[in-house]
C-alpha cells in the first residue's frame, strides 16, 4: 500500500502534493455531494483552477459525475458534482461459520448481500469465494468494480500479505489475498474484522470529530480496533490490539489461540452459550441468534447467561480504558440488538474504579454492517488517500506553510 508521508510536506514533491490536493476533492464530494466547483475551492482553500484541474480529470476517470444543474437568483447556474454510484466494491466478512458477501457502491450503500458457509480449509474458501463474486460480478455488468475487500478474524503479515495468526479460524500462514487475486483479477485489500470496522467509523460514521476510540468487536472471539491520535494504531507486527488474548485467569479453559483464559474466553458469543449450557444444565447446540431470541422471549437461563458475558466484556473494556484513554468505546456485534437491556451492565463494569473524571461513552456500531462496510472503506482509501477527517488537516498545515513560503 501507498503511504503518503505528511510528517515533512515541504519537501514533497509535486506527484505527492497532486495526490493529496486530488484525495481532498474526492474526499469533499463524498463527504458534501452533491457541491459545486466553486463550493469545493471555498471549502478546500485551494485554487478554483486547481479545483477545475482535478474535477476533470476525476470526470474522466469516472469517478464524478455531473449532477443537476443549480439554481441561483441570478446569472450562472453552477454544476454540482456527486460521486458516480455505478462505481462499486466487492465486500466480503469472513467469520468461522458463515461468509457475507456483498456489492457496495462508493458511498457505502450496499446494492446487494448474501452468505455463504466459511470452510474451514482456507484453498477451498478461496476457490468458494472467488466463484462467488466472479458471478456477482457478471450479474451486476452495469457497475465498474474497483476491487475486492475482505475483512477477517485474523492478522497478516505486512509485507507477505500472508495470514498468520487466525485462531477462529484455524488458518495459519496462508496466501489468501493472493489465491483470491489469482482467481478473479481484482486487485485485494484484506483486513482484520475490528480495523475494518475502525475504518467504517472513520469514513462512514458520524463521530466525525473523535480521533480517539476503539472498536471492540463481540463474535465468535473479541477483537479490538484501536483509532488513537486520529490513526489506526498498528503496532510493530500489525498485531496491536489483541486485547482479546490477554489472559484474565491463567488457570482458566484453554482459548483457540493456546493460552488460558482469554478475555474472550469469557466474553464473546461463544462464551454465552457455553455459560447458557451451564446455567440450563443442557447441552443444546444454539447458535447466538437463538441465544438472543430465548433471552428476548424472556428465557432465565439465556438472560443469565448474557448478563455474565457483558460482564466479562464490561470488565475487559475496563482495561482498555485505563490503557488508552480513549473518547469512545464502539461495540460491534450481535449482542447489539439487546443494548437497552444489557448496557447498564456493561456501563456499571466499566464504571466500577473508575480513576479520574468520567469514563468514556460505550455505544453500538451504526447499522449491523460495520464488518462489511470497513471493506469497502478498504479499497476506497487506496484512491481518496487516508480518512478524509485526517488528510483534511494535514492539508490544511500544507496550505498555511505554502502561502507564508
Ligand atoms: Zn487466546
Amino acid at each position: 500500500m501507498k503511504k503518503l508521508d505528511f510528517t515533512n510536506t515541504q519537501v514533497a514533491s509535486s506527484q505527492t502534493a497532486r495526490d493529496i490536493n486530488r484525495g481532498v476533492v474526492l474526499n469533499l464530494i463524498r463527504r458534501r455531494q452533491p457541491i459545486s466547483r466553486a463550493d469545493l475551492a471555498r471549502v478546500s482553500g485551494l485554487q478554483r483552477s486547481t479545483v477545475s484541474l482535478i474535477t476533470e480529470q476525476l470526470i474522466r476517470e469516472r469517478w464524478v459525475v455531473r449532477g443537476h444543474m443549480g439554481r441561483l437568483p441570478r446569472g450562472r447556474r453552477p454544476t454540482f458534482l456527486r460521486l458516480n454510484d455505478q462505481r462499486a466494491i466487492l465486500a466480503a466478512d469472513l467469520r468461522p461459520a458463515q461468509t457475507t458477501v456483498g456489492v457496495a457502491d462508493v458511498n457505502g450503500r450496499f446494492l446487494f448481500q448474501e452468505t455463504m458457509t466459511t470452510m474451514s480449509d482456507p484453498r477451498a474458501m478461496a476457490e468458494g469465494l472467488a466463484a462467488r463474486m466472479r458471478h456477482l460480478m457478471d450479474s451486476h455488468s452495469d457497475l465498474v468494480f474497483e476491487g475486492i475487500g475482505i475483512s477477517l478474524p485474523g492478522r497478516f503479515n505486512e509485507e507477505t500479505q500472508r495470514v498468520m495468526f487466525a485462531p477462529n479460524l484455524g488458518w495459519a500462514d496462508f496466501d489468501f489475498k493472493g489465491a483470491i487475486e489469482q482467481a478473479t483479477g481484482m486487485r485485494v485489500e484484506l483486513e482484520n474484522a475490528a480495523n475494518a470496522c475502525v475504518l467504517a467509523e472513520v469514513w462512514f460514521g458520524h463521530a466525525e470529530r473523535v480521533r480517539d476510540f476503539v472498536v471492540v468487536t463481540v463474535s465468535e472471539g473479541i477483537g479490538t480496533g484501536i483509532f488513537a491520535n486520529g490513526q489506526l494504531a498498528r503496532g510493530r507486527t500489525g498485531m496491536a490490539g489483541e486485547f482479546g488474548h490477554v489472559s484474565f485467569d491463567p488457570n482458566g479453559p484453554t482459548c483457540a489461540c493456546g493460552g488460558k483464559g482469554c478475555w474472550e474466553i469469557y466474553a464473546s458469543n461463544r462464551a454465552a452459550l457455553r455459560y447458557y449450557n451451564e446455567l440450563s444444565k443442557t447441552s443444546r447446540d444454539l447458535t447466538f441468534r437463538d441465544l438472543l431470541g430465548l433471552a428476548e422471549a424472556g428465557d432465565v437461563a439465556a438472560l443469565a447467561a448474557l448478563e455474565k458475558m457483558v460482564r466479562a466484556l464490561g470488565r475487559g473494556i475496563r482495561m482498555i480504558i485505563a490503557g488508552l484513554a480513549p473518547e469512545e468505546i464502539v461495540i460491534v456485534g450481535e449482542i447489539t440488538r439487546l443494548w437497552r437491556r444489557f448496557a447498564p451492565a456493561i456501563e456499571a463494569e466499566v464504571g466500577t474504579g473508575f480513576l479520574v473524571g468520567r469514563p468514556p461513552l460505550v455505544r453500538p456500531a451504526e447499522g449491523s454492517t460495520a464488518r462489511l462496510r470497513g471493506t469497502v472503506a478498504l479499497v476506497l482509501q487506496k484512491h481518496f488517500g487516508p480518512s478524509a477527517r485526517v488528510l483534511g488537516e494535514r492539508t490544511h498545515s500544507i496550505r498555511r506553510r505554502r502561502s507564508a513560503g
